[in-house]
């Protein structure tokens, strides 16, 4: 390309804003089932011009010059632009990768499916041993794909040194989160640990009340979905009351999302649609969609507030802001606070007494039941991370340690998982971090509710503006920053202790 086509950083925000757009609707078309061919790599071809090595050159220049708020975001720029040249490298063969899963079939009880339904009905099969056999099914037929996810894993991290500048991939992505991952490792590490007793007690109890006598010891983790869903509670969390229930929660705070028309709602049932909720920030603030498709047991209420929160933070952001501190972010750290403080308010048993109609003993056992779900992930997330680390420090040289992936995670949850899952359960540029930096400060986001607003700030107009007032940042300060706002330590893991019941 040359140099002539490189555009000004300015220029080149305002193209990238309409690109994002177009593939964030083709994502969100494709995602609800109105679309059944995904037409991404159309999208990249036209904006061709976005991602050069000249343009890349160009805003790294900008940036070296800039200083305070339009370094960071000249910063972003860049990395939005590396990210872009890699993708239009890598898209055919991500898409070919991901058809031939999509178009993967298995057997089970002389019914073929799609290997996707396969995972998705794990959470529905009532009978202990249908999942033992159809996780087995589906886990086998998806370590078939190890060696292509390995191949790609190679040339996406071969680009990204070469782009970046950075050859060491725990240095790349601890430079673009700006903090020290194994710190954040070695706190989680220490709140894992001073949690083990108080898991160990909550396991040995709901493990039997929703696996049942006939589970093993250590029982595989083909059941966690199913223990997700809380599904022998079934009865009390419908499908049909998720909506309106979780409408109601957020209303007490002060949200009305359906007068919010900027915040688009899609919660109908569609065949093709993906049953794993999402927010899809086309055009914050002005066009934010909040996709559910609910199947009964309280994951559906989880999820939606989950949503509810990111949605609430795009829809909420300042529209004066520039677009970079509307859209695009170093990390996703920021905004899974805001989805976890909202979820959060499914583990106060006076939210289960007030919306389900349950006795005050009923409400703090299911409470508790969500307690003991929030330690089980997030010790699986602590464990995941310190198992990223090993992989990511020396995948280069020898490929990873599948067996590290077993012990680690095993250890960790009393749930047994499969070594050969090593690389399909991992997320691109340690996601997993992310995960764990908003589990710790929706903690201390939750203890600076109770202390500024009361023990009633999930019902409270008050938490709605404290929120509110957040959300008007958009995607611009760190997690780390708000942590400092609060008054706390990024690394204090104390609040987090007592939300899982340590
Ligand atoms: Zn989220």
């Amino acid at each position: 390309m040359s140099s002539t086509s490189v555009l000004s950083p300015t220029d080149f925000s305002a193209r990238l804003e309409r690109y994002l757009y177009e593939r964030s609707e083709e994502w969100r078309a494709v995602r609800v089932g109105e679309k059944e061919v995904s037409e991404q790599a159309e999208i990249v071809k036209r904006y061709a011009d976005l991602f050069g090595r000249d343009q890349l050159d160009a805003l790294r220049e900008a940036e070296d010059a800039a200083a305070g708020d339009e370094h960071e975001l000249l910063y972003r720029l860049r990395k939005t632009c590396e990210s872009g040249i890699a993708a239009a490298q890598l898209a055919e063969r991500e898409d070919e990768l991901e058809n031939r899963f999509l178009a993967e079939r298995v057997t089970f009880k002389g019914e073929e499916m799609p290997l996707r339904n396969a995972q998705a009905k794990l959470a529905v099969l009532p009978e202990y041993a249908d999942r033992e056999e159809l996780g087995r099914i589906q886990a086998e037929a998806s370590a078939r794909f190890n060696p292509d996810r390995i191949e790609l894993m190679r040339l996406s991290e071969e680009l990204a040194a070469d782009l970046s500048g950075i050859e060491d991939a725990i240095e790349r992505n601890e430079e673009e989160k700006g903090i020290s991952l194994r710190e954040l490792s070695d706190a989680l590490r220490r709140a894992s640990v001073d949690s083990t007793q108080s898991y160990e007690g909550l396991r040995g109890q709901w493990f039997a009340k929703l696996l049942g006598d006939r589970r093993e010891d250590v029982p595989s983790s083909y059941h966690t979905a199913w223990m997700r869903r809380l599904s022998p509670l079934e009865a009390t969390y419908t499908k049909d009351k998720a909506t309106e229930t979780c409408l109601r929660t957020l209303e007490a705070l002060g949200f009305d999302l359906p007068s919010q028309p900027n915040i688009k709602l899609d919660l109908d049932d569609r065949p093709q649609k993906s049953p794993r909720a999402c927010v899809i920030a086309s055009d914050p603030p002005k066009v934010v969609h909040l996709i559910t498709r609910a199947q009964g047991g309280l994951h559906d209420y989880q999820a939606f507030l989950h949503e509810a929160g990111h949605a609430l933070h795009y829809g909420g952001c300042d529209p004066q802001l520039p677009y970079v501190f509307r859209r695009i972010s170093r990390d996703h750290a920021l905004t899974e606070i805001y989805s976890y403080i909202v979820e959060a308010i499914t583990r106060e048993p006076e939210w289960h007494e007030l919306y389900f109609g349950l006795s005050p003993e009923q409400a703090r056992e299911n409470a508790e039941a969500t307690t003991f779900l929030e330690a089980l992930l997030y010790r699986r997330y602590e464990a995941k991370l310190r198992y990223e680390l090993d992989f990511w420090s020396r995948f280069m040289r020898d490929g990873g340690d599948a067996d590290v992936y077993e012990r680690l995670l095993t250890e960790a949850t009393g749930i047994r998982y499969r070594r050969d899952n090593y690389v399909s359960d991992m997320d691109e540029g340690f996601y997993s971090a992310d995960y764990l930096r908003a589990w710790i400060r929706s903690a201390q986001l939750r203890d600076h509710l109770v202390r500024e607003v009361g023990e009633d700030w999930w019902r409270n107009r008050k938490t709605g503006e404290l929120l509110a007032e957040l959300f008007r940042e958009g995607t611009k300060p760190s997690s780390e920053e708000i942590a400092r706002r609060l008054g706390f330590d990024p690394l204090d893991c104390k609040p987090l202790l007592h939300e899982i019941g340590a």
